[in-house]
């Protein structure tokens, strides 16, 4: 079976020079060596001030909203994303306000945030989808303009630069997922990222039972990564360039072959983008099942990211209407895309569905 993904795995040996590490230092969590050392590593290699490990890309995202001292109110966010996204926000006691996608970019559409804005609203939590970059620009000046936060949701974004910088480094906290099915993992692990001294030292504290220098001040949670999910960072962290170029090989020959024929999300200007994912957008929804069943019959399994659009979820209480997330969300996939799929299945791949839209 060809999934949409596969999980990047390391060289055996180069892991278990960690975990022998582990054997020695007999240290398995809290602040271990290894996780210092990845946390060094990463911040080097994204040039960022700090970087707080947590144990997933959830987690991240309560604890931002903690760090911001956001405890209720009004969140606008967008609904074409993972339900983490979401469900985060509703989890943190606050209310998730909807606003539509930009149809090219598929990232919150920044001419409609001012129309959601209330007296209740707090923050914005926006996601650069598939690591495609945000308006980051018009986001931060909405948010100056009305004394809103802004938090993004980067679980897509590693290994995304925009201007030159990394994509993590926008807002006044960005949120990583090392999730085994991201472009870089930890196996199960997140970040979160901020420029400031202040907020780094609180999210310090909260992802570890609200401990300040020994004193429990303020109340905090277990969010710590283990050392041997560290481990899988540092024997990762070494393959993210050719990660990362394996990945854009394989995107290269998808346009080739689906040039012309399928619709594809915009790339803005000034991207050097990390070929996460995949997405095709079909003409409707019955193009988009006929093609994912042709596809299964050959045991090739795309995924539908993201459906449903999240402001049709049950759980939601406040029913706002997002056509064009609604109507994309009907009819895109994401193509198997991961490090050693063969040319021959993306040729095969490409032929399954010019057989059917072509
Ligand atoms: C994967 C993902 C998350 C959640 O990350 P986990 O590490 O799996 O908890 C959050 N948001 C988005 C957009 C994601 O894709």
């Amino acid at each position: 079976m060809i999934n949409v993904t596969r999980s990047f795995m390391p060289p055996i040996e180069e892991y278990q020079q960690y975990i022998k590490k582990i054997w020695d230092s007999k240290c398995l969590t809290n602040d271990g060596p290894l996780l210092k050392e990845l946390q060094i590593r990463l911040q080097e290699f994204l040039r960022l001030n700090y970087i707080n490990l947590v144990t997933n890309g959830t987690i991240a995202l309560e604890l931002a909203l903690r760090a911001l001292k956001i405890k209720e109110g009004e969140i606008i966010t967008t609904p074409f994303t993972f339900v983490a996204t979401t469900s985060s926000i509703i989890w943190e006691n606050c209310k998730p306000v909807f606003v539509d996608i930009d149809k090219e970019t598929l990232c919150i559409d920044v001419d409609k945030i001012e129309k959601a804005i209330t007296k209740d609203t707090k923050a914005i939590i926006a996601v650069h989808v598939f690591g495609y970059p945000c308006n980051v620009e018009k986001i931060q000046e909405i948010a100056d303009r009305h004394n809103l936060k802004v938090i993004y949701d980067g679980a897509h974004a590693f290994g995304s630069k925009y201007k030159g910088k990394s994509l993590l480094g926008y807002g006044d906290i960005t949120t990583c997922s090392f999730h085994a099915t991201k472009v870089y993992h930890t196996i199960e692990g997140g970040a979160c990222i901020s420029n400031k001294k202040e907020i780094n030292e609180k999210i310090r504290a909260l992802k570890n039972f609200g401990n300040v220098k020994g004193n429990y001040e303020i109340v905090g949670t277990n969010a710590k990564m283990s050392e041997f999910n560290a481990a899988m960072g540092l024997a990762n962290l070494k393959y993210i360039d050719e990660i990362i170029a394996e990945r854009k090989e394989i995107s290269e020959l998808y346009d080739e072959l689906l040039n012309g024929i399928v619709e594809r999300p915009k790339v803005i200007d000034g991207v050097e983008y990390n070929y996460i994912y995949y997405p095709i957008i079909l003409k409707d929804e019955a193009a988009t099942l006929d093609i994912i069943r042709r596809l299964n019959e050959n045991d090739i399994n795309p995924r539908r990211y993201f459906y449903p659009s999240l402001n049709k979820l049950n759980y939601i209480e406040n029913k706002i209407n997002c056509p064009i997330s609604e109507d994309i969300s009907r009819r895109i996939i994401c193509l198997p895309l991961y490090n050693g799929l063969k040319k021959e299945k993306v040729l095969e791949i490409c032929k399954i569905i010019k057989e059917r839209v072509g």
